[in-house]
């Protein structure tokens, strides 16, 4: 049989129609074609500047084009641009030291992926083979990736359309005091209540069936949700008591979006198991991985961890990690993230609530912020339904255009502005990023009648 023709696809709106794209429907798209980036700006093919609010999907932690992980790549790609995980690699070994280097105590080796659904995979199949038990706790608002196992594992609706109904995943909820499920009036209250419901559902599903839990050390792209202190600390207890694989994803709070090396550093907690991705090399090559404490390195001594992935510690993506980790250290950037948090863009956006009615909630920590819009402050009734498209999705898309016409790159996911500049922003570019974002809610306020 012959091929229809195609037309000649020659400019790049033509040629994005060639992609099929995630998590959307399929068809042409309004968006901007970028080119180039430089810090925590990219350029379209036009050579229009956009500041990127959202550090893409918050992984360019340390902007675009940064010189030393530039550097690194182009060194390693002059040397050895592949080998396999069988082989030894001096570039791999120094990327896992560094790593190793600023993980919370007692987890002293790491497995290498190419993503943070592979991480998350690979932690939860560790947990299950290290403790013969079936089950997997997960938190209700997480997002774990988008594999058979993560996607079942995620607690968000972006679950619904993958679930079989079938991967022995047993959700919980996880304190949250803007929408509390325990009715809490406190932080305080909300943490003891969601600790004392979580020992329920271990209790009530059996601790002796139960491999692992798995759960977001700040909630990302659910909702960031930074846990009340102390919380995470009550779940490794937990965890502990009964046995079970405590497993933190970090895959999107690692390496100091939270304004510290690791979110669980905030509780001075330890996990069994820590997955990571993103922020490790800013996503200049895919990389992702899983820290692996004492108790499940030894199960695997004798016998061997039945896994593995081709490009697991795959040389140029080393070579971004140990570049981006070494700027990292010598730019001081995670105090740079606290800085940012404490001073200057949690001010700002909390100032910049006063004057909007659509504004429910600002909350976040560090570089990792979220914008709550409700039609009222009193019900918290969301500005837009759950999973909202078309007419429904009207005032959060004219937000995005309002930020797109100003040259603002920002993540909206439901009703929520996701605001997460690279670590290393600058105050001047924070200050117009949120000048923008307060013209722009102008726009969600009309919505309101
Ligand atoms: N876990 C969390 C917390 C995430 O935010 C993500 C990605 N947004 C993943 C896992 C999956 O990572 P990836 O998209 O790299 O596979």
């Amino acid at each position: 049989m012959r091929r229809p023709r195609r037309r000649a696809q020659t400019d790049a709106m033509d040629l994005d129609e060639l992609v099929f794209h995630p998590w959307v429907a399929q068809g042409p798209r309004q968006v901007p074609t970028f080119v180039g980036g430089a810090g925590s700006h990219v350029v379209d093919e036009y050579g229009r500047r956009y500041l990127d609010f959202s550090s893409q999907l918050v992984f360019a932690n340390l902007g675009h084009q940064h010189p030393r992980i530039v550097e690194a790549i182009k060194a390693q790609a002059d040397r050895l641009c592949t080998l396999a995980p069988s082989h030894a690699s001096d570039v791999r070994g120094e990327a896992a030291r560094l790593i190793v280097g600023v993980a919370p105590e007692g987890l002293g080796h790491v497995l290498f992926t190419t993503s943070g659904t592979e991480a998350i995979e690979h932690a939860v199949r560790m947990a299950r083979l290290a403790t013969g038990r079936p089950k997997v706790l997960a938190a209700y608002r997480s997002y774990h990736g988008s594999t058979t196992t993560s996607i079942h594992l995620t607690g968000d609706p972006r679950r619904w359309a993958s679930d079989t109904g079938a991967a022995g995943v047993v959700h919980f909820f996880g304190p949250f005091p803007y929408r509390s499920a325990f009715g809490s009036s406190t932080p305080e209250e909300e943490c003891e209540r969601a600790l004392d419901h979580l020992e329920q559902v271990i209790l009530l599903e059996g601790p002796s069936t139960v491999a692992a839990l798995v759960l977001e050390s700040v909630t990302g792209s659910s909702g960031v949700i930074v846990p009340p202190p102390g919380y995470l600390r009550g779940v490794r207890e937990l965890c502990t008591r009964h046995g079970i694989v405590y497993i933190a994803d970090e895959v999107l709070v690692g390496f100091g979006r939270t304004g510290a090396w690791f979110a669980v550093d905030h509780d001075e907690v330890a996990p069994d198991l820590l997955a990571f991705a993103k922020g490790v090399n800013s996503g200049y090559v895919p990389l992702g991985g899983v820290l692996v404490g004492e108790r499940i390195f030894e199960a695997f001594t004798e016998r061997p961890y039945p896994a593995g992935l081709t490009y697991s510690g795959h040389p140029l993506a080393c070579a971004a990690a140990v570049g981006a980790l070494r700027a990292m250290h010598e730019e001081r950037t995670v105090e740079s993230a606290a800085r940012l948090g404490n001073s200057v863009l949690g001010p700002a956006l909390a100032k910049l609530a006063e004057g909007h009615p659509s504004v429910g909630d600002v909350r976040g920590i560090g570089a990792l912020w979220t914008i709550e819009l409700v039609r009222d402050r009193r019900s918290k009734e969301p500005l837009v339904p759950t999973g909202a498209a078309g007419e429904a999705n009207a005032p959060m898309a004219a937000f995005v255009r309002a930020c797109r016409d100003r040259d603002l790159l920002t993540l909206v996911l439901g009703n929520r502005i996701h605001v997460a500049p690279p670590l290393n922003i600058g105050d001047a570019d924070v200050a117009t990023g949120v000048e923008v974002i307060d013209e722009a809610l102008t726009e969600a306020d009309a919505f309101l009648g």
